[in-house]
């Protein structure tokens, strides 16, 4: 199972094989069901400065750092960018909506997941575009003995977020390896590219309106309709990825 597709990836990558000793992992749409909760807080703090928007678009900007999508909104709407102090005032808006909403809970089948990595000893990066600490603070709660505070990327760490590959560069900095030893978790199309672009083979799973089709486009070298169904196929997948090479020849 899955060769097809890593083979794909081995090709367009010219790696032999994929050795997976760690899992780079996002945490929005991914760990937690939070995507509707950060789509609506948008929405509302974009509404309240009356710049056009829909409710839809902002899951298509997930994994973008808030400055980043604040300012393609000024670009489409004025022109030009936001002021520093604009994008921190609407930035922390958003925010207090956010944070004002029902807790997000965790992705069904995300804790499967994170236990047998941790079982089969692939240690996990958290790479994420979030800043949000409410999140970031319940992570060691939800997943206890998951993520160690070395091996987090969070939007404090880069210049550039998603879909830029910095984030999934300092990811594989912080663990000391090389991309072919790596995997990565992502929902989003933007983290998709970033990952991909970092070279790191990508698991793409649709948890929610984006299809999958996005993020094959992207560059996800297999999709998993649910996390729950990801943590199911996983075993299958970590040893189809060790047992399957290229033949650079
Ligand atoms: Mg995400």
């Amino acid at each position: 199972m899955f060769q097809t597709q890593i083979l794909n990836f081995l090709k367009r990558h010219h790696y032999m094989r994929i050795e997976p000793e760690v899992a780079l992992i996002d945490m929005d749409g991914t760990l937690y069901d939070s995507m509707p909760n950060h789509a609506r807080a948008w929405y509302q703090m974009v509404q309240e400065y009356d710049i056009p928007c829909t409710p839809e678009e902002f899951y298509l900007y997930e994994g973008r750092t808030g400055a980043s999508t604040i300012n393609l909104l000024f670009q489409r709407t004025f022109g030009h960018d936001a002021t520093p102090e604009q994008i921190e005032e609407m930035y922390h808006r958003k925010t207090v909506i956010f944070a004002s909403m029902p807790e997000p809970k965790p992705m069904p089948g995300a804790a499967e997941m994170l236990r047998f990595l941790k079982e089969v000893g692939i240690r996990r990066v958290l790479v994420t575009g979030s800043g949000q600490n409410s999140l970031l603070q319940r992570l060691d709660r939800d997943f206890p003995g998951i993520f160690s505070d070395e091996l987090k990327v969070t939007a404090r760490d880069v210049v550039h977020g998603k879909p830029h590959p910095e984030p999934f560069l300092k990811a594989l900095e912080k663990a000391g390896v090389h991309a072919s030893h790596a995997i990565a978790i992502e929902n989003a199309p933007l983290g998709v590219k970033s990952a991909d672009d970092a070279g790191v083979f990508t698991l793409g799973v649709t948890t929610g309106p984006i299809p999958a089709i996005k993020l094959i486009e992207a560059g996800a070298g297999l999709t998993f309709p649910s996390m729950t169904d990801l943590a199911s196929q996983l075993p299958m997948l970590i040893y189809s990825l060790m047992t399957t090479s290229n033949n650079l020849n």
